[in-house]
């Protein structure tokens, strides 16, 4: 589904990715670790085409087309969808109309007809009560005065709207309490599928207790110094970072 190849990436003239590899199976849930400045958020905003960041070597191939030549737009008609860390404001714009809109632009892309109203609102309100949200966050302007678990939630409703082909979550987990974690959690768990592939980059362990991951990569420095199955995550928890770099050639 994914596959990225010796990939090399710099925001502002400064290399932060140095040659990532990694390749996500349909099914596969993969979870990307590391210290701060790793580069994780720097995958994340490559992948999804962000504006600022250049790649300078290496490939990323999603389902078979060559991602880095499709525009935005493109990644996310193809089905790759990106949560962000810091989700913005929409004002003035309100939560439902933005979910109609994405998913009648991704049905017009595929030539499906646009979702009529009722079966629309069944399946947001479905979608709603799977995130314990209220109907009147639809009313809302996105995610305007949204608490910070609010913004987690309404961007993993999102996700189950949309039901991407390949999801990045980046630090989904950031700012929540347990509750809410758990919340979104249980979201994240129901888009896992077998032809769906998810990669979400987190800072602690406690996440991948609610989303047992797959493959677990550790990124520092740009690089992926070690990739292993969910153990390599307590390990990180137990042990820090620094261990997994000693010896090497800085
Ligand atoms: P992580 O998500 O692993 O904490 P980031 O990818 O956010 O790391 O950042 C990696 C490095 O790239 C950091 O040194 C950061 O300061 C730098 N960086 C990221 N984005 C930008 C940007 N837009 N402009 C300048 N430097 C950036
Ligand atoms: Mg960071
Ligand atoms: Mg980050």
């Amino acid at each position: 589904m994914l596959e990225i190849k010796d990939l090399h990436a710099s925001v502002d003239g400064k290399i932060i990715l140095k040659g990532i590899n990694l390749t996500i199976n349909p099914g596969e849930v993969h979870a990307i670790m590391g210290p701060n400045g790793a580069g994780k958020s720097t995958l994340s905003a490559v992948l999804a085409g962000n504006d600022g960041y250049e790649v300078t070597q290496g490939s990323i191939t999603f389902e078979g087309k060559d991602l880095l030549e499709m525009e935005v737009e493109e990644r996310a008609r193809a089905g790759l969808l990106m949560g962000f860390q810091y989700p913005v404001e929409i004002p003035g714009v309100k939560n439902v109309y933005l979910l109609k809109a994405a998913l009648n632009a991704q049905r017009e892309a595929r030539g499906e007809e646009e979702i009529p109203a009722p079966e629309f609102m069944k399946l947001i309100r479905e979608k709603l009560a799977y995130m314990k949200m209220d109907n009147s966050f639809l009313q809302r302007a996105v995610n305007e005065g949204f608490s910070g678990g609010e913004k987690k939630r309404n961007e993993i409703l999102q996700m189950l709207v949309l039901q991407p082909r390949l999801a990045l979550l980046d630090e989904i987990d950031s700012g929540l309490d347990v509750d809410a974690m758990k919340v979104v959690a249980e979201g994240v768990n129901s888009l896992r599928g077998a032809d769906r592939g998810i990669l979400m980059v987190t800072h602690y362990q406690r996440l991948l207790d609610h989303i047992v991951p797959d493959v677990v990569h550790v990124l520092v420095d740009g690089r992926v110094v070690k990739s292993g199955d969910k153990s390599l995550a307590l390990d990180v928890e137990e042990r820090g970072y620094d261990w997994l770099t000693e010896g090497s050639v800085a």
